[in-house]
């Protein structure tokens, strides 16, 4: 079994600059990455536009070149494929890891779904982005219902229903809007999410206010069938045509996958893996957790401008060690 000083589960940008710092200490590393590199972002909607200014989703002390003050998908793609081509990395691309278990030699054992690896350490930097959030109602799993939303195109000239009231329906519920879709929103709360980009949040409620998209506040679906929703209102039950419904509900960390790893989770609806805010050191010694998967369902709390100083913070530990 080959061994390292650090295994890095997760090639997102965070597991990315916590091999940057590995590297500058000489540390033997290895990131393991189930997809593409930075998967997560490959898998955005394709033309959406970070909330973040470019110098913010910077790593490694190396300049994002980007024309706009907010660099979109695509860029972050060429500045982070650009980022593995400087630095070089150690990274097995499309292999899963599958368990993570502390040994009594006190070394981890890696397990993916193509070889065994043992580790003094551990990073878990695998974001939040693989888990949707359901709705847990009647028909979600009809094949029109889709939690992830790429481009607008398939649904123009259709009835489209979006569902939730942060970035990502907003987003989408504009963008199908302007390339012929018929939009209905159905938001739970009573008010478009404050969280909404600043520059977005006037164009989403003066689309509303007009009617050009309509919205149903403080309602949920309660049903969905073939060509039909069912939406429970303030005023009742209705029912409206429906070709598509974009269920953009929100993601989740894998936390069945930490707990297996005997990261403890606070007791709360946040389940909040325990770590040292100081090391990032998990209650497993030697165990740590970088980027957004560290906010349990609190995923709105960290991103990448914020969480990037895990790198620093965990390779000065393990250093020290
Ligand atoms: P991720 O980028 O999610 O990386 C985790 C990686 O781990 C993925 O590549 C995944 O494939 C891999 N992985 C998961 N499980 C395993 C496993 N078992 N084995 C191997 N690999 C695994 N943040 C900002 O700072 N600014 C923004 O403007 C911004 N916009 C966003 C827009 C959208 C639509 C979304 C969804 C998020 C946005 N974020 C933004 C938050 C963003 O998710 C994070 O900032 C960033 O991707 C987090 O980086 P990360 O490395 O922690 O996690």
């Amino acid at each position: 079994i080959e061994q390292y000083d650090l295994i890095i589960v997760g090639g997102g940008p965070i597991g990315l600059a916590c091999a940057i710092e590995a590297q500058k200490k000489k540390l033997k590393y290895l990131i393991i990455e189930k997809g593409a590199i930075v998967n997560s972002i490959f898998n955005y909607p394709l033309y959406m536009t970070f909330f973040s200014t470019a110098e913010r989703l910077e790593i490694g002390d190396i300049p994002f070149n980007c024309l706009a003050p907010k660099p979109g998908r695509q860029e972050a793609l060429e500045y982070y494929r650009n980022i593995h081509r400087y630095f070089n990395f150690s990274i097995h691309l499309f292999e899963n890891v599958t368990q993570v278990i502390k040994q009594d030699n006190s070394l981890f054992k890696i397990t993916t779904n193509k070889a065994l690896y043992e580790a003094k350490n551990v990073i878990i930097a695998t974001g939040f982005y693989d888990i949707p959030i359901y709705m847990n109602v009647k028909g979600e799993e009809l094949p029109q219902v889709r939690h992830y939303y790429k481009e607008a195109h398939e649904y123009a000239f259709r009835n489209v229903l979006v569902v939730g009231a942060n970035n990502s329906s907003v987003d989408a519920a504009l963008e199908c809007w302007r390339k012929g879709a018929n939009v209905t929103m159905v938001i739970r709360k009573s008010e478009i999410n404050n969280r909404v980009k600043y520059w977005v949040k006037p164009d989403i409620e003066n689309r509303i206010a007009e009617g050009s998209i309509k919205a149903y506040f403080e309602s949920n679906i309660a049903e969905i069938r073939e060509d039909e929703v069912v939406i429970d209102t303030p005023n009742g039950k209705i029912t409206i045509e429906s070709d598509f419904v974009l269920a953009l509900t929100g993601y989740k960390p894998d936390l069945t996958f930490l707990e297996k790893m005997g990261i403890q989770l606070s007791d709360n609806e946040k389940r909040v893996p325990t770590y040292n805010p100081e090391t990032m050191e998990t209650n497993v010694a030697g165990l740590f957790l970088a980027g957004v998967v560290c906010g349990g369902m609190e995923t709105h709390k960290w991103f990448i401008e914020n969480s990037r100083v895990h790198a620093n913070m965990i390779v000065d530990c393990i250093t020290s060690k």
